[in-house]
């Protein structure tokens, strides 16, 4: 516990100081695999805390903005050679939160939200914008200008790498920025305030709060916000999004749930189907936003696919390798799920906890009706649901059946129908023999009730722009 109480740092980071919260509220935070208090001192940031931050973020736009992209780039570079520096430290406090593994962390999380803040600064100064000539006298120019102050808040489940997809865009284009991540793991956010004083940020530039989710309200209803950068559930993306509408119209981004869709056609690779179906739901016990949750397997591989995927499941012990169910409130919800779903459904293995742990095994339910709820709603646990199908038509049909559309997969040697189902199903990612691959370079969002907008890519930059039309008339 000393390594940890040497580096744990539960307060406000604002103007480039770390600061008390204005009111002696503190939050606790819990271990998930223990549930044992880690600790009951995180300041939580009140309206006043937000008002001062947002002052902070005002004045430090105009100088950030101007700064030269390539000075902004090096700072950025700095910030991300730093999170590697600091990768024991991240990594341990994000590990005592989450009980996401170290080597989890250490290996997979702190580089790929390093690479996504480097991938960021690389765009600092390639913005072009756009210019169409002047037939008509008036030559067009279209410039990309930073939205001014913004705001993100984070899910709990990924929280460095949901703050690298929102702090390294927004800052590259030249804006400044308020980051609140959830109060179930906070800690490896809140530490990155010394990371980003060293790596060389402004006062004003990067400011991090505490805070629940009247915190995060205070941010969405804020005036004086330009731009709402939101990564959790779909019932506080819509109030965030209400929030933004009856205030001041802030530009909004929503990356929220799924419900993703995987297709097995019968002439599918059954070994790489049922490891990516596996994978696409064990990992970090199905708290993923694309987890691939519903599956569905042609009649004719049906019964061999479902004994496979029964096999795989009984097989692992995701205790050893995966982050437990984040707290009891989530496992009580998912275990509220699978208590109705073997009402729903039949029950094909798991279902239950591991020993005295807050590991749930990976639960397959097989054949649930179109209106079951585990069918239709979003678990963030390890549960699968499977279905058959027979024709083309009908899959796609049911696959876009749901009010998500983040992520889907299919499964098939036939290079033909893949692309063609890349077009008919409907989601923000389609994967072809794969399943949950995001890259930092390509846009990552969904249709639908799953989101707003995208992050990653040329396309993700630009959502922290405002595009310019400037007119000149060469007449005159
Ligand atoms: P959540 O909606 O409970 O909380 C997310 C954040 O919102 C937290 O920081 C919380 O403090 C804050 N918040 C709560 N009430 C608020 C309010 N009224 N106004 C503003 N902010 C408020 O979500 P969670 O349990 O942390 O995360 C799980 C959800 O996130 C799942 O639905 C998952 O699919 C989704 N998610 C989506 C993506 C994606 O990229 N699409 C990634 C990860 C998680």
């Amino acid at each position: 516990m000393n390594a940890l109480t040497n580096i744990l740092e539960t307060r406000l980071f604002i103007n480039g100081e770390y600061v008390d919260s204005m009111s002696n509220q503190r939050l606790s935070c819990y271990n998930a695999i223990d549930h044992s208090l880690v600790t009951n001192d995180v300041h939580a940031a009140t309206k006043e805390d937000v008002d001062i931050a947002v002052a902070a973020a005002q004045a430090a736009f105009t100088g950030w903005s101007s700064t030269l992209p390539q000075i902004r780039a090096k700072i950025l570079n700095k910030f991300s050679d730093l999170l590697e520096e600091h990768s024991e430290q991240l990594s341990l406090l994000e590990h005592v939160c989450s009980g996401q593994p170290m080597l989890a962390m250490k290996s997979v999380f702190i580089p790929a939200a390093a690479t996504r803040i480097r991938y960021s600064a690389g765009w600092s100064d390639k913005l072009a914008g756009q210019s169409f000539p002047a037939e008509n006298g008036f030559l067009k120019i279209v410039h990309r200008e930073p939205l001014g102050v913004c705001a993100a808040i984070t899910a709990f489940n990924a929280p460095l790498m949901f703050m690298a997809a929102k702090v390294g865009p927004c800052l590259a284009v030249g804006n400044v920025i308020i980051l609140k991540p959830s109060e179930k793991t906070p800690l490896s956010t809140l530490y990155l305030g010394r990371l980003a004083k060293e790596a060389g940020f402004p006062p004003g530039v990067f400011n991090i709060i505490g805070g629940a989710g009247a915190t995060g309200a205070f941010l969405a209803e804020h005036l004086e916000i330009d731009r709402i950068s939101f990564t959790g559930s779909l019932a506080t993306g819509k109030k965030v999004a209400q929030a933004a509408s009856k205030s001041n119209l802030k530009r909004v981004g929503l990356e929220l749930g799924g419900k993703s869709p995987s297709i097995i056609f019968a002439d599918a690779d059954l070994d790489n189907a049922v490891h990516w179906c596996t994978r696409g739901i064990v990992t970090a016990s199905g708290q993923m936003c694309n987890a691939s949750s519903r599956v569905y397997v042609h009649e004719d591989i049906k019964e061999k696919f479902i004994q496979r995927m029964k096999s795989a499941f009984e097989g692992i012990d995701i205790s050893q390798t995966q982050a437990p169910v984040i707290d009891r409130i989530q496992l009580a919800r998912v275990e509220r799920y699978i208590d109705q779903g073997t009402k729903e459904s039949s029950l094909l293995t798991g279902g239950t906890r591991m020993e005295n742990s807050s590991w749930i095994r990976p639960t397959i339910f097989v054949d649930p009706s179109p209106d079951a709820t585990i069918y239709k709603e979003e678990i963030f646990g390890p549960v699968v649901v499977i279905s058959g199908f027979t024709d083309e038509q009908t899959v796609v049909e049911k696959a876009n059946n749901s009010k998500y559309g983040l992520h889907s997969a299919v499964f098939t040697q036939d290079i033909n129908r893949a692309m063609r189902l890349s077009s008919k199903v409907s989601s923000g990612t389609v994967c072809i023999n794969c399943t949950l691959m995001v890259d930092v370079g390509l846009p990552f969002g969904g249709c639908r009730q799953s989101g707003w907008g995208r992050e990653g890519g040329k396309i993700g930059m630009e959502e922290w722009t405002e595009p310019k039309t400037i007119f000149v008339n060469l007449t005159y």
